[in-house]
């Protein structure tokens, strides 16, 4: 950009072979000014250097399509190198999704024209660094491998398009200074990524419950995962400090955390203010309100947004944001459970010998080929009763020794095991070769999962319930 220039007025010309077409939700005036040259220019006027990084536009051949949605125009935008994919066949899932999205949103939502772009990159040419989305006021530029399955595409488009439409609301509609003022150079973050990406990320969950989408117990299972996922770090940090730190070294690897305890302090709050109005408001309204009060125009002081919050909202709200959010205190998940008459129930469910579910105990070292079970993770039964530790390298199982390249004959083989047959295993621990023995058994794995509580169903927990997943 140029200094000191963000606030002006900027012309975009692009010079482009007539063969290619504009997929962006700004409208360009476009000119052939010579038609012999098979060249045409496309001319783009915006208010502000934001709205320059706010309108990506994909140039490609057309593979378009579009439809309405209650007064949205959406646009959908196809790049797929070897013709595997077209705008038609994505349509459908994206238009239901969306639709479920804008009725959830009400009149949240006045965009008038929403494009998605979505490349589908050819792994071969190395063209896309990284998959994954963003999100623009009006529009959500995706990146993903062509090489995908249809209903895996299909799947991912569900999750990421999503949770990039929810970022209407924040930050795009509510938003601080520092994001509104961005400073390119030498960036500022704010205390807010709870909202910005955890409220984003619990939306595109709870909508899906809320429009039917899902079930109860999908629903259950996602927040679940994210908890046990969230454990993964350090749970004591105020999200708040980690926010406005995240983009030094200390703090920077918790980044994917936004995703999991962020969407948890979303539905926390959601919980809370619905016990606090007798089921009446949700997080949903609270956005409205926030949206209502400041808008994509108008930035918050990054200081003020709790107090407001507070005001907008009950007196009680104060201590949540103390306790959990500004705090060091972890969410008592089972404490606001409870209030919607859900409770964690822990059960043993039975697993592999070597792997759980698709997430093995071992792992193979590249360079010198050695397998080993991994650190830092719970093994199953069968594991922890011969007494394996994290590090230890496999030598030998019965007798056969394995390596990277013969690791499958030790899955299959492990699936044929009797019953109460020895097993031995002879691992390097530290360098001291030790012999684990055992008698094979039904390897299991403890599983938590949120369920609902046996309860009257006029009980005032199963009417905050509803009035939480359905209103
Ligand atoms: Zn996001």
């Amino acid at each position: 950009y140029f200094s000191k220039l963000q606030e002006e007025p900027y012309r975009i010309e692009i010079l482009r072979p007539d063969n290619l077409i504009a997929g962006t939700s700004l409208t360009p005036t476009t000119k052939d000014e010579n038609p012999d040259d098979n060249f045409s220019t496309d001319t783009y006027t915006v208010g502000r250097y934001f709205e320059v990084t706010d309108h990506p536009i994909m140039y490609a051949k057309p593979d378009t399509t579009s439809f309405d949605v209650q007064g949205m125009k959406v646009l959908l935008d196809v790049y797929s190198p070897t013709g595997k994919f077209s705008a038609q066949d994505i349509k459908p899932g994206i238009e239901k999704m969306i639709s479920a999205q804008k009725k959830f949103l009400g009149d949240i939502n006045d965009t008038e024209k929403y494009a998605i772009l979505l490349y589908l990159s050819d792994l071969q040419k190395k063209d896309a660094r990284g998959f994954g989305a963003l999100e623009h006021h009006t529009s959500t530029t995706v990146v993903l491998p062509e090489t995908m399955q249809k209903a895996q595409l299909d799947e991912s488009m569900k999750d990421v398009v999503s949770h990039e439409f929810f970022h209407i609301v924040t930050p795009l509609s509510v938003h601080s200074n520092e994001i509104h003022y961005f400073d390119y150079n030498d960036p500022k973050m704010s205390q807010h990524l709870w909202m910005y990406e955890g409220v984003t990320e619990y939306f595109a969950n709870l909508f899906q419950i809320n429009q039917g989408l899902i079930s109860n117990q999908d629903f259950y299972d996602r927040m679940s995962e994210k908890i046990a996922s969230s454990m993964n770090f350090d749970d004591t940090v105020p999200f708040t400090v980690m926010s406005e730190n995240i983009l030094t070294d200390q703090y920077k690897d918790s980044y994917y955390n936004v995703y999991q305890k962020g969407a948890l302090i979303g539905m926390a709050l959601d919980i809370r203010l619905r016990e606090l109005s007798d089921g009446k408001i949700g997080i949903l309204d609270l956005m409205k309100k926030l949206s209502k009060k400041y808008g994509k125009d108008k930035p918050f002081n990054d200081e003020d947004l709790i107090g407001d919050i507070v005001a907008l909202t009950y007196p009680e709200i104060q201590s949540f944001f103390d306790q959990y959010v500004t705090g060091e205190t972890p969410i008592p998940y089972n404490e606001f459970f409870a209030k919607v008459g859900l409770e964690e129930k822990s059960s043993m469910i039975n697993t592999g010998y070597f792997l759980n579910g698709q997430v093995p105990y071992i792992d193979g070292d590249p360079v010198s080929g050695e397998l080993f079970f991994r650190k830092g993770i719970g093994f199953n039964t069968f594991l922890e009763k011969l007494g394996v530790e994290g590090g230890d390298i496999i030598k030998t199982v019965n007798g056969t020794e394995y390596t990277i390249k013969n690791v499958y004959g030790l899955i299959t083989s492990s699936q044929s095991w009797e019953e109460g047959s020895d097993i031995e295993i002879v691992v390097d621990r530290d360098g001291e070769e030790i012999t684990l023995t055992a008698k094979a058994s039904q390897p299991q794995v403890e599983e938590t999962s949120i369920t609902e509580m046996e309860l009257p169903a006029d009980s005032p927990k199963v009417k905050l319930r509803e009035a939480w997943l359905k209103n």
